[in-house]
């Protein structure tokens, strides 16, 4: 028995998951698994488990890049508004795996809570988010977050505290199969204060991004006291292009994707760039994007 047999209402076979990614390039999923409730998403998950079968999460697809080939497995996607709560209470926000990062901060900053304000602009869902502790210098999601629920393998709930867990550059030691929710204790401010914050932190993040018609991707984690993409442009790959991908001129720790690029394009691209940043600059790059 397959997933497909087991879960007919929710499970596509062979469906392609380019559409689901921000980069909208990389094979099939062998099965996409939608759960409509918590409930089914542990029975997946025992599925799973019991005929091992390889199970993966997909958020908003902002952190991914899906090679040519067919992805092996269950990939599992938190896509209906069941996962996409968002509750204030007090100085606590709750928000499932599933819910969208932008609606999370506005829910937060209407609220009058700081804390997460000046991270509008980042795409992603919560789960994706928190797992890849996004942000920059202006601060990172994983200094708001007080309890995370996570499923293990075996579908048990279990709630990590604050100091269960660890936040890094870019990272997080959340390596559960599935984040269920978030909770985030934020700090009480002016909601025009912060509004202005929120304001500012678009304006500068949009600023050093690609253009918003291209599709882009971050490639590298910043070195501890070094930005990614000024070693990028050191080593002389502003514009450097392998395929259709090609290394952003606004910024050089983005990758574009033009049309007809291939996941093969862009994993040579950020080959060329880490060797030659490694010559140019003696730092060895590691990978922010996450490659399945
Ligand atoms: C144009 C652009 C600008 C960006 N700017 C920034 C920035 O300024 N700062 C920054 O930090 N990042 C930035 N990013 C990166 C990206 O937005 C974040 O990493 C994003 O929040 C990832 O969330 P996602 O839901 O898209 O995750 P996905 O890309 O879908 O997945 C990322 C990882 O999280 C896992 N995952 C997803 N959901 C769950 C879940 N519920 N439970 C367990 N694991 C899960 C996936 O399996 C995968 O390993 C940018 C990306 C783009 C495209």
């Amino acid at each position: 028995m397959t997933l497909a047999d087991a879960f007919p209402e929710i499970t596509k076979r062979r469906e392609p998951l380019a559409p689901y990614t921000h980069l909208k390039i990389g094979g099939p999923a062998e099965f996409l698994v939608q759960p409509r409730t918590a409930d089914e998403l542990r029975g997946v998950m025992r599925f799973c488990k019991t005929n091992n079968v390889p199970l993966r999460m997909l958020g908003g697809g902002f952190n991914l890049l899906v090679r040519d080939d067919p992805v092996p497995g269950a990939v599992v996607r938190l896509g209906v508004p069941g996962f996409g709560t968002v509750e204030v209470a007090g100085k606590t926000v709750k928000a499932a795996g599933g819910a969208n990062l932008f609606d999370l901060i506005a829910r937060a900053v209407q609220a009058g809570l700081g804390g997460l304000e000046t991270l509008v602009g980042i795409r992603g869902s919560v789960g994706g988010s928190v797992r890849c502790n996004v942000g920059d210098r202006s601060g990172e999601i994983g200094s708001a977050v007080r309890r995370v629920a996570v499923l293990h393998e075996d579908a048990t709930e279990h709630v990590r505290t604050r100091d269960e867990l660890t936040f890094g550059d870019h990272k997080s030691d959340l390596d559960e199969p599935v984040i269920l929710w978030v909770e985030f204790e934020l700090t009480p401010e002016n909601p025009a204060t912060l509004m202005k914050r929120m304001r500012r932190a678009w304006v500068t993040r949009k600023g050093a991004e690609p253009l918003t018609f291209q599709s882009g991707v971050r490639m590298f984690r910043d070195p501890p006291g070094q930005t990614a993409a000024k070693l990028i442009d050191r080593a002389g790959l502003s514009g450097y292009r392998a395929g259709g991908a090609e290394v952003s001129p606004r910024n050089g720790n983005y990758v574009v994707a033009h049309p007809g690029t291939t996941a093969k394009d862009i994993l040579k691209l950020m080959d060329v760039v880490r060797a030659n940043v490694k010559d140019a600059c003696g730092v060895t790059l590691d990978r922010e994007l996450n490659v399945w």
